[in-house]
């Protein structure tokens, strides 16, 4: 693994700051198990027989000071698929459990992550690199530590739609094929079929996941458990760290928690994510969304959509994102009790997300309507007649938001609608004219109000059906989509010309493609 030195690869420097202060397994048979009184499983990444780079992001490559050539040399395709090590690295995968679905399922882990080091980017901040599908780790349990390219495309073109919409994520420097099949039977019908397969590199400060605390409360690894707290508050939470009071700095920390997790769920809300896998191994301890598996966008308004078909009883649909992440949160709060031996100060944050949440949604509720001020019936009404008329959530907002004060037409929002029809409109004419006395009164003016709405709703996001136009393009050798949709991502709020592609409702076709608005865990 001797890389050649004339490379801007060779100027990555790593600090692996993680791997020295947290416990390494003894251990380093690539071997599953169970791991003990450890963060940390050291391994190497498994080498795949042709690495070729799909897409990357020039806006991760600019964070890491990685330029054009670089990106687009054999050696880039080596490292980021797994099969070279820059001078540095220490490969390594990480334990954590969690509840899935709603029940504890023990240990967990990076089953198929791989952490690789962490850089010093450009702006001097600290980020991991982490191949997802590089092999088997201690922690795949039965699976292959492999991903599949439908899945690897998603995570790439999302982590970085969602950094664009403003949103906290994991980002995503690259996406390379691997030539390696991988076998998955998508249905879970008993017809695996031969895919191909991909892995993205995934960058953030830190991948720690609640299920990281949750498992070593469940072990009664309690000394572990306070060593990993005391390296996330000192390390990425500065300001709880700053307090001087050990059981005060733990609480501000937890509140930090709950108030980053309710400031991503309303950006979630705002832009009709819904991210479909909402187990407590899938929500980052730095607010940040995480695990781009069975995600999906509201193209229709419907409060109970859920693109995970695994998810048959709507646990975690769109409606149920709040209190699913106060759930969770219990469950992170129930870890950490040890570190503070009395439950109240942790029930108060708990209370404090539940505030913390409405007071924001509200907020963001007003903005997506233009509004100074949040006013109730208005929006519960507007929200029920979006759940009654399948209206496209993310047209409407944009299409709304041109419509002048003295003349809020339902007619002109026709286009936004699924299946117009006369009630629709009379319903929807009853609503604009509650609007534009809300506007009347809060004296809103049109440019004003539009510049605040367009600011707030998206014009793109990253439609399912797009995605899978895109998947099946790349599945035949052709990557121009996802290009195309990378670059578009890039811009969110600016208008889309009337005939861009992307600037379209759900076809019918999609409604109930596989890939389009049903996506299995299979990935
Ligand atoms: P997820 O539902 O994708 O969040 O994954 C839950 C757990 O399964 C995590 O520990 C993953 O690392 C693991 N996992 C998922 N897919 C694979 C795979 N193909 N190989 C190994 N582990 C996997
Ligand atoms: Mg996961």
């Amino acid at each position: 693994m001797n890389i050649p030195r004339n490379n801007r690869l060779d100027s990555l420097i790593f600090d692996n700051v993680s791997l020295r202060a947290l416990p390494i397994d003894p251990e380093t048979k690539n071997e599953r198990r169970q791991i003990r009184e450890a963060i940390h499983a050291l391994l190497q990444p498994t080498p795949c027989p042709d690495p070729q780079i799909v897409a990357y992001s020039r806006d991760v490559a600019d964070l890491l000071g990685l330029d054009e050539a670089t990106c687009e040399s054999r050696q880039f395709a080596e490292v980021f698929a797994g099969n070279q090590l820059l001078s540095g690295m220490q490969p390594h995968a990480t334990c954590y459990g969690g509840h899935q679905f709603g029940s504890w399922a023990g240990q967990l882990g990076d089953g198929r992550a791989i952490n690789l080091g962490e850089v010093i980017a450009a702006d001097g901040s600290s980020q991991m690199l982490q191949l997802k599908g590089a092999g088997e780790t201690p922690f795949s349990r039965t699976a292959d530590g492999l991903a599949v390219l439908r899945s690897s495309v998603r995570e790439f073109l999302c982590s970085e739609a969602m950094h664009h919409l403003g949103i906290p994520t994991t980002r995503a420097l690259s996406l390379c094929t691997t030539g390696r099949s991988v076998w998955r039977d998508m249905f879970y019908d008993g017809n695996p079929k031969e895919e191909p397969g991909a892995v993205v590199c995934r960058v953030a400060p830190s991948f720690l996941r609640f299920g990281h605390f949750e498992i070593l409360a469940a072990r009664r690894e309690n000394q572990l458990l306070k060593q990993l707290a005391d390296f996330t508050i000192n390390t990425y939470f500065p300001e709880s760290a700053a307090l001087t009071d050990e059981r005060e700095r733990y609480v501000h920390w937890f509140a930090e928690v709950c108030d980053r997790t309710a400031a991503l769920v309303v950006h979630w809300m705002r832009t009709g994510f819904v991210h479909g896998v909402m187990n407590t191994d899938n929500l980052s301890i730095l607010g940040l969304t995480i695990d781009y598996g069975p995600y999906g966008w509201l193209d229709s308004y419907d409060p109970e959509w859920t693109p995970n078909t695994s998810d048959s009883g709507g646990r975690y649909c769109y409606r149920n994102q709040p209190p699913i992440a106060q759930w969770n949160l219990i469950r992170l709060a129930n870890a950490i009790l040890p570190l503070i031996d009395e439950p109240a100060p942790l029930e108060n944050c708990l209370q404090g997300f539940a505030e913390q949440y409405t007071r924001r949604a509200e907020a963001m509720t007003a903005s997506k309507l233009g509004l100074k001020t949040y006013a109730e019936p208005l929006a519960t009404s507007l929200f029920s007649f979006l759940g009654q008329v399948e209206t496209d959530m993310t047209l409407f907002y944009r299409a709304l938001a041109d419509l002048p004060r003295d003349d809020l037409r339902a007619n002109a929002l026709v286009d936004t609608l699924y299946r117009p029809d006369v009630d629709a409109l009379e319903a929807l004419q009853v609503w604009l004219d509650q609007y534009a006395r809300a506007l009347k009164n809060q004296g809103i003016e049109d440019a004003a109000r539009r510049q605040a709405m367009n600011a707030n709703n998206p014009a793109f996001i990253l439609r399912n059906f797009l995605a899978q136009e895109a998947i099946d393009r790349a599945e035949s050798g052709d990557f121009a989509g996802i290009h195309a949709l990378l670059e578009a991502s890039r811009r969110p709020y600016d208008p889309l010309p009337k005939d861009s592609p992307f600037n379209r409702k759900r076809p019918d076709w999609a409604r109930a493609k596989t890939g389009c608005s049903q996506l299995s865990c299979s990935s």
